[in-house]
């Protein structure tokens, strides 16, 4: 909650960055300046590299519900890159872990904004979690790429959580039973804060690490307590206490205890609640959304991840394509075509029905793609078995002697 000059980032464990931190080249970009002077950005596959790169950025996946879990797999013959779009919210922290099985590790690139991108971390790392919070509603976007011929299996985990603790010890939401905004005195002024129930003499207990600016006895709040968040954060006001068990100037750790819950002050014909208030520089804000805890456990992954890196059939346009499994996620399977171009469907689709479309192989080839200029990959023999896999314009996709191609059709 303290005001930043620029950014708060908490990288733990592997890494810290500071506002201080200027990023002169980023890894990511000293990677491209090392393609260039090798030689391999002009290369098919330093091509492909750099342009899914760019374009994932373009096209992120913005359909995220939290708490989201994906896992990748990226493989070392097709290039490809994933990226997240997240709207942030200044009440609540995002905390972002990564995991990579294979320990080649990954790029990570993380921006604030979408049109005017400000890379605000970027790093390659194998494991890492780390923590974003701003005093700024904000759209972030992340990109998460291997190496060229990298083979890499990544689980990513995405958590939106309330910005401070709750302040009641082992309270629950549920507890919150009055809310901001309701009328008071007989609609005489509105409700500023939160009022939440329990038992008297319930913990009471920071919400984050702070000094006690003010205890008091007054007529509204009975006995209050106010603690002051960093040098120039907002004031949380803790009011209608049974006793008060810190003094002013006391600095005081989060989840540390600052009195009893009770019903002083003009709560005590009401069962004993916390009044809990944010109080910034241009007065009092919604305190809700800063303690409203949120799930922490991500659900199921929309497909079984046995699927990832494998080939499928997909119909799309009346035709029958072969695409392999990028990533599951907890809400969506993303796919890779045989252009490298990615694309998300909330279901895994596999199309395994017999293709019905009459094929008349007439190429000596397996190609790699369907088109004429397609490099060969096989020899193909029409008089040996084949099995049909799906089709394209005038092109039939097809399986001999266990290698898969493109073959031009009659
Ligand atoms: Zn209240």
């Amino acid at each position: 909650m303290t005001k930043n000059i620029c950014y708060i980032i908490v990288l733990s464990l592997l890494f810290i960055t500071s506002c201080k931190t200027i990023f002169k080249i980023s890894p990511y970009q000293s990677y491209v300046e090392s393609l260039k002077s090798t030689g391999l950005n002009t290369t098919n596959m330093g091509q492909k590299w750099t342009k899914v790169g760019d374009s994932v950025l373009s096209n992120p996946n913005n359909g995220l519900s939290f708490p989201f879990k994906e896992e990748i797999f990226f493989r070392e013959e097709a290039p490809a890159a994933i990226a997240y779009q997240i709207s942030y919210q200044k009440s609540k922290k995002i905390k972002i872990s990564i995991s990579t099985s294979n320990k080649n590790g990954v790029f990570l690139d993380f921006f604030e904004g979408i049109e005017n991108r400000k890379n605000i971390t970027s790093k390659h790392l194998k494991d890492t979690i780390l923590v974003y919070e701003s005093d700024k509603d904000q759209v972030l976007l992340l990109r998460l790429q291997p190496q060229l011929l990298i083979n890499e299996h990544v689980i990513v985990e995405i958590l939106e959580q309330p910005k401070l603790g709750f302040p009641v010890k082992n309270g629950k939401n549920n507890d919150i039973k009055s809310f901001w905004g309701m009328d008071r005195d007989g609609g005489e002024r509105k409700h500023e804060g939160v009022d939440i129930f329990n038992k008297r003499g319930t913990p009471i207990i920071a919400v984050e690490d702070g000094v006690v600016s003010r205890v008091q006895i007054t007529n509204l709040g009975g006995k209050v307590v106010w603690q002051r968040l960093g040098f120039a954060g907002p004031s949380i006001y803790y009011a209608h206490l049974d006793s008060q068990t810190v003094s002013e100037g006391q600095k005081v750790k989060k989840g540390e205890v600052l009195g009893l819950m009770g019903n002083t002050g003009n709560a005590r014909t009401t069962s004993p609640h916390l009044h809990f208030g944010i109080y910034t520089s241009s007065g009092a804000i919604d305190p809700l959304n800063y303690i409203f805890k949120k799930d922490s456990v991500p659900g199921k992954l929309k497909a079984d991840s046995k699927y990832l890196g494998k080939e499928i059939m997909l119909t799309e346009n009346d035709q029958v394509l072969p695409v392999k499994i990028l990533a599951i996620s907890t809400s969506s399977v993303t796919y890779q075509d045989i252009e490298g171009n990615v694309s998300r469907n909330e279901v895994l689709n596999i199309y395994n029905k017999k293709i019905k479309r009459p094929a008349n192989p007439s190429s000596a080839y397996l190609l790699e793609k369907p088109a004429a200029d397609g490099v060969a990959i096989g020899k193909f023999d029409p008089t040996e078995y084949y099995a049909v896999l799906g089709f394209k314009n005038s092109f039939v996709y097809l399986e001999q002697n266990n290698v898969r191609g493109w073959v031009a059709a009659k």
